[in-house]
């Protein structure tokens, strides 16, 4: 069966590392819509834009072209036709992602965008409104989450292995603003869908918490 499956949740809990393997053990296509605003809000900061002001951001996503595109490693990210795989994972961008992602009419681009995608057949796709506003009829909902101390940890190795220098009490604080923001936005805010099943990953490894995935799409 081919279905459409939505995980939120706030930073770090585990989703697109966890997506990525559940997508591939089903042949289906893994799409990480955070990597969308990433790209939107490099693309800001090369070009100075306000981050704050919401018309010149909107107009920015309406000129810009981001393209996802599955790879060995996961997913590759192409903003204008250049990959910035790496660039959008930079602390600069990190620290200012949520700012571009407050804004209801860039919002709503992004939104439509993510639903065409969608209509590729099989999907696993993460963010923070995946099974609020973008994916609402998703047969599989999750709401993934571990405690901050865990996630921050998990940032950390993370990080480490990109080459990115940080330590864990910089990205608690980091994750926890980021959280804050997410949570507190008037747009398509981070909350649990009605309807999606809570999973708490702090203390399951990656695969554990893939297997629990599968389980739930073979129910
Ligand atoms: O998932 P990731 O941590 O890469 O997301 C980066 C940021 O993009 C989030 O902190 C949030 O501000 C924004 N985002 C969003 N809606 C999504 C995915 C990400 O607002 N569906």
């Amino acid at each position: 069966k081919n279905i459409q499956i939505a995980i939120d949740g706030p930073a770090g809990a585990g989703k697109s590392t966890i997506a990525k393997i559940a997508a591939e053990a089903l042949g289906y296509t893994y799409i990480d819509t955070g990597a969308m605003y990433r790209a939107l809000t490099l693309k800001a900061l090369k070009e100075n834009i306000n981050l704050e002001d919401a018309e010149s951001v909107t107009n920015l996503l309406g000129m810009t072209d981001i393209t996802l595109k599955p790879s060995e490693n996961g997913q590759l990210v192409f903003l204008d036709g250049q990959d910035v795989s790496q660039e959008i994972r930079s602390n600069e961008v990190t620290s200012n992602v949520s700012k571009v992602a407050a804004h209801a009419a860039m919002r709503e681009i992004m939104v439509q965008r993510q639903q065409e995608m969608a209509k590729l057949g099989g999907v696993v796709m993460d963010g923070r409104d995946i099974g609020t506003a973008v994916l609402t009829e998703a047969e599989l909902k999750l709401y993934m989450s571990a405690t901050v101390e865990e996630r921050a940890r998990r940032r950390f190795e993370d990080n480490k292995q990109r080459g990115i220098v940080s330590t864990i009490e910089q990205l608690q604080e980091e994750i926890a603003l980021r959280d804050k923001l997410d949570s507190e936005r008037e747009a398509s805010p981070l909350v649990q869908a009605q309807d999606a099943i809570f999973l708490d990953t702090t203390e399951l490894s990656i695969q554990q918490a893939a297997d629990a995935i599968l389980k739930l799409v073979s129910e």
